[in-house]
């Protein structure tokens, strides 16, 4: 028996954007659901109900925040934006607002095709990645529960800033995490604009659990954006 397809609705107003995506959705064992306007969009995803969204910012009729407030009202399904690099602050907002990730244009199959899979890894294993007990990715070992943090075979020591944002981007593992969420999560809403007191910290983080901190292969940067924790 076939395994049904996961389907993919993107909405996005551009039509070579669709053909390229339908492409290359199908062609990965996907089902393709394309709208052309904001509302279509929001039609589609309430009666086709699709497993994942494509979201592009840039929409004719409303723009992809207003689509994105919509969604979430209802909807916990992942959203992934795929908008033009002017939009970066936009693109932002909607993360804030609840999107699960972005690719910012122009993206390649391969790379479109690793954000879906873990957006939709991340929405199936409903328990959510909380309930892990213990994270790993390379020779970073967490355990939250515990409170302890390994870098290979060593036990290093965090202090209770360093390991409130450790456990934060562990949360959120593979997702990437806005500055503003960090910021809010870990020293609250009135420090949301005090950037620099993440990149000490993340700098604490990379100086002790990578092994080069000038080349992180854990604690990712996503230009003015935030930060992502790399999962395999
Ligand atoms: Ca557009």
């Amino acid at each position: 028996m076939e395994v049904p397809k996961q389907i993919i609705l993107c909405i996005e107003d551009e039509s070579p954007i669709h053909l390229f995506l339908k492409t290359s959705l199908t062609a990965n064992g996907y089902a393709y659901l394309q709208a052309f306007t904001g509302e279509e969009g929001l039609v589609q995803a309430a009666t086709r109900n699709p497993d994942l969204i494509l979201l592009d910012l840039g929409l004719p009729d409303m723009d992809g925040l207003e689509v994105t407030r919509r969604l979430r009202e209802w909807s916990k399904k992942p959203i992934i934006v795929i908008s033009a690099r002017e939009r970066e602050t936009e693109k932002v907002a909607a993360l804030d607002m609840g999107v699960d990730d972005y690719l910012t244009k122009p993206f390649g199959v391969p790379e479109l095709l690793a954000r879906i899979r873990s957006a939709l890894r991340r929405a199936s294993s409903s328990v959510g990645p909380t309930e892990e007990p213990v994270f790993k990715h390379g020779d970073l070992k967490v355990d939250l529960a515990h409170r302890r943090v390994w870098h290979g075979e060593e036990e290093v020591h965090l202090t209770p800033r360093e390991f409130k944002l450790l456990a934060a981007l562990v949360r959120h593992a593979g997702k990437v995490v806005t500055q503003r969420q960090l910021l809010t999560e870990i020293w609250g809403e009135a420090y949301v604009n005090q950037t620099h007191y993440l990149r000490v910290h993340m700098n604490n983080l990379r100086q002790k659990l990578e092994k080069d901190s000038g080349r992180p292969q854990h604690f990712l940067t996503e230009p003015g954006v935030g930060y992502r924790l790399a999962v395999d």
